[in-house]
């Protein structure tokens, strides 16, 4: 579909973000014949796009993330929804009425009009705060293993990290590094044993407990980091040539805060069939304050706006 033609039509809904929620809620949405389109940024499949390998997902035995999310936007088409690479920048109410519906400014300033929203954009990686990360990003820094892992051949390593995300994608890691190394700030892990055992099982894994990156270095890419032990404050130098952050992430809501209920942190309040604070707006993912941030869970919140939004409408158009 042209541009101006999905500028010119009122959507029966439109999809904030195109991950498994956001596709999740699509699929739902075109089979119910409701006209749908899902606006994305970047790419679909969201955080799963970066994830390499998927083992977790009802039915599909081992995957790689990219495969998943292409089969995904492939099936949401299908069924006819239309799919807009375009970053969303404002979502506001047209009117008072229940039948106003929305308009979503995009990153050009042309707006989309809609009767309903689903709000699907999920969160994005948290930068390392330290000296240098942001001069270093994209030479040595990264947030992506699927992505730039290929890079470090036979380099040394620093996953920062001590979640589910630092010891999966560390152990994917150590294919390519010479040697992986875990840099954790205390002693507590918040990552399975499944995951730590598996990295752990690397002959060239290593972790350091209790430091955090106060600098990164190098001349054109990274050569070293500086670490502080968090019990003695003493720094130390640890030559890396490759550093991935994986210590979480941070809600993408800014667009929508004015209008939907969020906590301190901007994560959106959901009900149980996955409404926002204000009627017509739902939610899907990773988005939503309280989500266990698994695949299959955002898929389901997004088939439950979805069977929402169609007797919404209904009831709608009487
Ligand atoms: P996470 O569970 O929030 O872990 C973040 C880690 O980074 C924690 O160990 C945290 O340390 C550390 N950290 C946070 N801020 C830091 C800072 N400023 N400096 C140094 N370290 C810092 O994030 P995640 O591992 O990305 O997982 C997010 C969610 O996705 C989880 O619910 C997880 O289960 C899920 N996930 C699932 C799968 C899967 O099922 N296949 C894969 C990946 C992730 P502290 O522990 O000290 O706070």
């Amino acid at each position: 579909m042209q541009y101006e033609e999905v500028l010119a039509k009122t959507w029966d809904v439109a999809i904030i973000g195109g991950g498994p929620g956001g596709l999740g809620a699509a699929l739902y949405a075109s089979r119910a014949d409701l006209s749908t389109l899902v606006i994305e940024k970047q790419f679909t499949g969201g955080l799963i796009a970066l994830t390499h390998e998927v083992e977790n997902y009802p039915a599909v035995d081992l995957t790689t993330g990219i495969e998943l999310a292409q089969s995904m936007e492939q099936q949401v088409r299908k069924f006819g929804a239309e799919i807009l690479f375009k970053d969303v920048q404002r979502l506001d109410k047209t009117g008072p009425g229940p039948a106003d519906g929305f308009l979503l400014t995009l990153g050009d300033g042309k707006q989309v009009r809609a009767l309903t929203a689903v709000v699907a954009t999920g969160s994005a990686p948290r930068r390392i705060p330290a000296k240098g990360e942001q001069e270093f990003y994209g030479r040595g820094v990264s947030y992506c293993a699927t992505c730039d892992g290929a890079f470090f051949r036979g380099k040394r390593i620093a996953v920062v990290g001590g979640g589910e995300s630092a010891f999966q994608e560390g152990q994917f890691l150590t294919q390519f590094g010479s040697q992986v190394t875990l840099i954790h700030r205390r002693e507590g892990f918040r990552a399975t044993e499944l995951a730590m055992r598996r990295a752990r099982a690397r002959s060239n894994w290593a972790e350091k407990l209790n430091y955090v990156v106060d600098e990164i270095y190098g001349g054109k890419v990274v050569e070293g980091l500086k670490l502080r032990h968090t019990k003695t404050g003493a720094v130390e130098d640890f030559s890396v040539e490759g550093v991935f952050g994986f210590i979480g992430y941070d809600p993408a809501s800014a667009f929508c805060r004015h209008l939907v209920a969020t906590d301190e942190a901007g994560y959106v309040l959901a009900d149980s069939r996955m409404r926002l604070s204000v009627p017509g707006v739902w939610a899907a993912g990773d988005i939503i304050q309280g989500a266990l941030k698994q695949m299959v869970i955002s898929a389901g919140n997004g088939a439950t706006a979805a069977i929402d939004i169609r007797e919404y409408l209904a009831e709608m158009r009487g």
